[in-house]
């Protein structure tokens, strides 16, 4: 695990992403860039730069957040979160603990489930098809 304290995050993150990553905050529905994004490549958490989910996984949902079937394996960890009077399952980054988001078991998908992941806690990297220099 990247192990840092959260007056070193405080530094390197903007301070959205550390009201999210650090705070379990949630972004506004539908304001994330990549709510409506559908390019082919990988989303890595924005806190620790760990790859967590592909665009293959990502599907159109509207609920206003980038959703997903299901992460890169071992890339996250499940939590149960009883926070604000509802029963959620929260999803972190397995390698700096990132609060990304929750997980709901209403996907359209054979896997059934909905990772709603905030856009702030990811980074989107183009899939890169030459690997000439
Ligand atoms: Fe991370």
């Amino acid at each position: 695990m990247n192990k840092k304290s959260e007056k070193e995050w405080e530094k390197i993150l903007s301070s959205k992403q550390f009201q999210i990553l650090r705070k379990k905050g949630t972004e506004r529905p539908f304001t994330g860039k990549y709510n409506n994004h559908f390019e082919k490549g990988n989303y890595s958490c924005s806190g620790c730069g760990k790859e967590l989910f592909t665009s293959d996984s990502k599907f159109k949902s509207s609920c206003g957040w980038p959703s997903f079937d299901s992460p890169i394996k071992d890339s996250v960890i499940e939590l149960i979160d009883l926070s604000h009077g509802m029963i959620r399952t929260e999803v972190i980054c397995s390698n700096c603990g990132g609060h990304q988001g929750h997980v709901f078991n209403d996907g359209p998908t054979i896997t059934g489930k909905r990772y709603c992941i905030n856009s702030i806690s990811l980074s989107f990297k183009k899939e890169s098809f030459s690997k000439k220099k």
